[in-house]
């Protein structure tokens, strides 16, 4: 039997679960395909402590199983599947998966963004252990603590700034000699007292005893080695969204996100595009589940008008 939905969601982050939840709340036939657990990036992070409602924070997989557990309290499905093609520009939307077909009336692109790493040994194992990829999000762990920023971008400049304001020392790593952020960002990096650059280097492994107490770095020119102790290591090397799915099929911007204004409408009628895979200002959790209600909302109106098609 043909498994046609009004709604398929593909990704079980906080963006796809909300898109669920207010789905099956409007009557929708919703399903949320996932190819491994609920939560996505959210649910890497221990502590989750600028999500309104829990004053003591929260964990992150907790509150993914929470978002799974309403959105099915109203009927929404899971299923356990990895998406591997999708053909979004007709009525009905065919979506492949490892678990076979799933057919869509509307479909919500919900795939987030991975943050990109430094791909060192034990950095991976180091996640919450000193090693962070969101100074947003865990920023407050590093009060008055000494951290080492890598990158030179725009994310890497505005996560530097955040964390001079939060942090005792903050050390920016770059590989080149002078930043490649936004004019604005350079005046301020470069006055703040407790910020300072080792320039034409690259971080090339990750101390540890335990937790992460330190970093080596390379001078690029020279090939001299040296260490640096720290609390805390942000990689701000920018987040690679995950739309090679639909990348041939939707409007992308030059960084790969998916092109969507708040309404979260793609270039496709009917494909909505929400949380960290959208083309946004920011990348949070509460931005996520904004974008999922929004989605809802937007398909609701498009259902409404294209009736006699879809069904
Ligand atoms: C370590 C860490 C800590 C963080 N801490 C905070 C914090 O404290 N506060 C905060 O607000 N934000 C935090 N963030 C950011 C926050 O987690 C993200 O903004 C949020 O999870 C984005 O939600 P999303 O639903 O858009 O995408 P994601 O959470 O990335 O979820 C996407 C989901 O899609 C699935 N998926 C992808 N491709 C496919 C496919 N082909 N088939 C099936 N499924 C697929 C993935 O498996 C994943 O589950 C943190 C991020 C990280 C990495």
């Amino acid at each position: 039997m043909k498994r046609i939905y009004d709604m398929v969601i593909i990704g079980g982050g906080p963006a796809g679960y909300t898109a669920a939840l207010y789905a099956a709340r409007a009557g929708l036939k919703a399903v949320v395909l996932e190819k491994l657990s609920a939560g996505g990036q959210m649910a890497l992070s221990s502590q989750i402590d600028n999500y309104p409602g829990f004053e003591e924070g929260i964990d992150g997989f907790e509150l993914a199983e929470r978002m799974q557990r309403q959105a099915e309290r109203f009927g929404a499905e899971t299923e356990l599947a990895e998406v591997t093609g999708v053909r979004l520009d007709r009525d009905v939307k065919e979506i492949g998966t490892s678990e076979g077909t799933f057919y869509g009336r509307t479909v919500v692109i919900a795939t987030g963004a991975n943050p990109r790493t430094l791909g060192l040994p034990g950095e991976e194992a180091l996640v919450g252990q000193g090693v962070n990829y969101c100074a947003a999000c865990d920023g407050m762990f590093y009060r008055d603590k000494t951290v080492v920023v890598v990158g030179g971008g725009n994310t890497a400049a505005a996560d530097a700034m955040l964390l001079s304001r939060i942090a005792k020392k903050v050390i920016l790593v770059h590989r080149r000699d002078t930043l490649r952020a936004t004019k604005i960002y350079h005046e301020p990096l470069m006055n703040a007292p407790n910020v300072e650059f080792r320039w034409n280097s690259a971080v090339t492994e990750l101390l540890r005893g335990g937790k992460l107490r330190g970093v080596k770095i390379r001078d690029v020119n020279t090939g001299a080695e040296s260490e640096i102790d720290c609390d805390g290591l942000f990689v701000s090397i920018g987040r690679a969204p995950a739309t090679a799915l639909v990348g041939d099929q939707l409007n992308l911007d030059a960084a790969g996100y998916i092109l969507a204004d708040e309404s979260t409408r793609t270039s496709l009628p009917g494909v909505y595009a929400v949380g960290d895979v959208r083309a946004k200002a920011l990348r949070q959790v509460v931005t996520a589940v904004a974008d999922g209600a929004m989605a809802v909302h937007a398909a609701e109106g498009y259902l409404a008008e294209h009736e006699n098609r879809l069904w």
